[in-house]
């Protein structure tokens, strides 16, 4: 199947209040330039380097997404350039956000990413955490990012029983923050949740924006550099 049928057949599954990541991650210009000619305009990329080679190049209607991990000393980098980082994970990084959107007059919106998962190796804060960083001094005082939810993965598993709970459990925990911390807030509306495995059990649990790169664009080669991918076509 080709990505624009991929992409079709996917976002026909999703409820019209669920917004769509196209996760590009990897894959070559020609391949967003599909996708955005059949109507796609959120893309996610997971590395700054990469997100900022394909924006700019690619149409400035692009709405780009950071989905992974940010190191402090890219920021800056991508600041100027990014419409959602999804994976906000300590008080400094976002610190460092809004220290750069300051500089050039922006106001950045960011995801709390929270461990959802069993595993160990994903980032992410624990709910204590991010309670700590919502009370904290520092925070309060940051004019220059928005925090509009949260963002989690769950565990890799056939398992769906465990990945449901995991769902759910971001979901509470972005009730609980949602009354707590932004009552009145009609921004912070997000729940960033759900990749091609696991996403239509997100939506059920609660998802307001799904992440998904490999069915639509079909499994990544990291072994290839992505001008080979290029070439090939
Ligand atoms: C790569 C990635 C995705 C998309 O994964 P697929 O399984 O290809 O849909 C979603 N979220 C994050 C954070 C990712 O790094």
């Amino acid at each position: 199947m080709s990505i624009t049928e991929n992409i079709e057949k996917i976002a026909n599954t999703l409820p019209a209040q669920v917004c769509l990541i196209a996760v590009s991650k990897t894959k070559p210009i020609e391949d967003i330039e599909e996708a955005y000619r059949w109507g796609q305009r959120a893309f996610g990329e997971n590395k700054v380097q990469e997100l900022i080679r394909k924006q700019e190049v690619l149409p400035e209607d692009i709405e780009w997404h950071l989905i992974g991990h940010l190191q402090t000393n890219k920021v800056k980098e991508v600041v100027p350039v990014v419409t959602l980082i999804h994976a906000v994970d300590s008080l400094k990084l976002l610190s460092v956000i809004n220290r750069e959107a300051h500089k050039i007059g922006r106001v950045v919106d960011c995801l709390l990413q929270l461990h959802i998962a069993e595993e160990s190796t994903k980032f992410g804060l624990s709910e204590a955490e991010t309670v700590e960083l919502l009370e904290s001094e520092a925070y309060r005082e940051m004019q220059n990012i928005r925090v509009i939810g949260v963002m989690g993965m769950a565990t890799h598993t056939e398992e769906e029983g465990q990945v449901r709970n995991e769902f759910r459990r971001l979901r509470e925990i972005y009730e609980k923050l949602k009354r707590t911390y932004f009552p009145t807030e009609i921004s912070f509306r997000e729940i960033s949740m759900g990749m091609s495995g696991d996403y239509l059990i997100a939506v059920e649990e609660g998802s307001t924006m799904v992440r998904i790169g490999s069915s639509i664009f079909g499994e990544r080669d990291y072994n290839k550099p992505e001008e080979t991918n290029n070439q090939k076509k």
